[in-house]
């Protein structure tokens, strides 16, 4: 069972696509954890995509997310990283594939609706950048999730 940080970003939630989001991963049949609209914050912003500070797109990338509400998300699921990234799709609208996120709802490389954790420990990271750990309900605790 692995945890992992999605995020309906600014164009997502601006075009009203965070149900849409929601359901696709819940009919997967994974787990929602914690949920949260919010503004970011450049502070946090910067932290989510250190990585790319070095990128020539940095500076945009971190405009665009601070730019409206973010719809941030945690969710459990059995191998959810690898599942999550495949049902996004590729970054590039050129190579992200009809049926998913991407591939159905984002244009362009930049502004592409949804952003998921590549990896266990970036999912580890990001989901303590946006949200206080203890918010998280555990599957072990009375969950109404956990009745389907
Ligand atoms: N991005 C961008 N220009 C680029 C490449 C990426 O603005 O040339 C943005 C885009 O929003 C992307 C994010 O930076 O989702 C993170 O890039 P990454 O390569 O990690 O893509 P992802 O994991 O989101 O598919």
């Amino acid at each position: 069972m692995q945890r992992t940080f999605l995020m309906v970003k600014p164009d997502g939630v601006k075009r009203g696509l965070i149900g849409e989001i929601m359901k696709r991963f819940e009919q997967k049949g994974f787990t929602l954890l914690n949920a949260e609209l919010m503004t970011v914050d450049r502070a946090k912003a910067e932290n989510h995509y250190f990585e790319h500070q070095d990128k020539p797109f940095f500076g945009e990338l971190v405009n665009f997310i601070t730019s409206g509400p973010v719809f941030a998300m945690v969710w459990e699921g059995e191998n959810i990283i690898e599942v999550s990234r495949t049902m996004i799709g590729k970054t590039s609208p050129l190579e992200a594939l009809p049926g998913t996120i991407r591939g159905d709802f984002a244009c362009t490389k930049e502004e592409n609706v949804i952003h998921g954790s590549d990896s266990l420990l970036s999912a580890e990271r990001e989901i303590a950048n946006f949200f206080d750990l203890l918010s998280i309900r555990s599957r072990d605790e009375d969950y109404p999730y956990d009745e389907r």
